[in-house]
């Protein structure tokens, strides 16, 4: 049984979304019975027709908190994982804000789209939910959206973690200690910390505190600074001694019993 990680969009922020140079269309984990999207944000659809990968067969889409960046294509990744809205079908997995609005963040998905899943689940930090043939559980994040998560998917072949939008607290390296991946969303380039997100030197201090480090780490979220992912990427390998790499639109990594495989749709 075969599960991989397909990148959508390797961008975030709001320079970086309007420009669109990274792509902000999310990732995917596609196990034997799971599709499940992650913050489909501007363009994942677009992304995905050019990629030739179906969104129909999607069956569960994961929405982390209330930014555009990881919302905006929510509602049509919905209608196509309910047929067109025909079938009630499919999971929707977020938070409260996202899902009921809170203060001036209003519900992202609306009360309609919400009606047509299967099933949708509101999590807070530490809650976990099985669908299909993986196990979901929220961590916690400290972002602009005050009830954003991230998320640690436990698979047939071991733990995928994803930051989400976070700045760097103490319970990440608990939450995602052990993970095979770890999806780290890193706004910045190092030396520029900033508040409610990662920079390059945060990444760092979390791999370092884990006992149990990820296999790879794919850096996801770059902002409209990170001009040169590659050599951000490789600062970060050298202080952790961990394989880091950018995320990229059509990025696959692909894991196996004991290692993974990275290649790119696009070739
Ligand atoms: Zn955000």
């Amino acid at each position: 049984m075969r599960v991989e990680i397909i990148f959508l969009g390797a961008g975030g922020g709001r320079w970086e979304t309007i420009s669109q140079n990274k792509g902000t269309g999310g990732f995917r984990i596609h196990t034997e019975k799971t599709k499940l999207h992650i913050d489909p944000g501007p363009g994942a659809l677009v992304r995905m027709n050019e990629l030739k990968i179906s969104p129909w067969n999607t069956n569960a889409v994961f929405v982390s908190h209330d930014h555009p960046d990881h919302y905006t294509d929510a509602e049509i990744m919905i209608e196509a994982m309910t047929g067109g809205m025909i079938k009630k079908r499919g999971y929707l997995i977020s938070n409260i804000s996202v899902l009921e609005g809170f203060g001036n963040y209003e519900n992202a998905i609306s009360k309609y789209h919400q009606s047509k899943p299967e099933k949708v689940y509101l999590l807070n930090p530490k809650d976990s939910v099985d669908i299909l043939d993986v196990n979901l559980t929220a961590t916690k994040t400290k972002h602009g959206d005050p009830f954003g998560i991230g998320l640690r998917v436990n698979t047939k072949k071991g733990d995928i973690g994803y930051t989400s939008d976070t700045e760097f607290i103490e319970s990440l390296v608990d939450d995602f200690n052990g993970v095979r991946v770890l999806v780290a969303n890193v706004v910045r380039k190092k030396n520029e910390r900033i508040k409610g997100h990662l920079c390059s030197n945060d990444l760092i201090d979390l791999l370092n505190e884990m006992n149990k480090k990820p296999e790879i780490v794919v850096m996801n979220h770059m902002g409209l600074k990170m001009t040169n992912p590659i050599k951000e990427c490789e600062y970060i390998s050298k202080n952790t001694d961990i394989n880091i790499i950018p995320a990229k639109i059509g990025l696959k990594i692909e894991l196996t019993e004991e290692s993974y495989i990275v290649s790119n749709l696009k070739n």
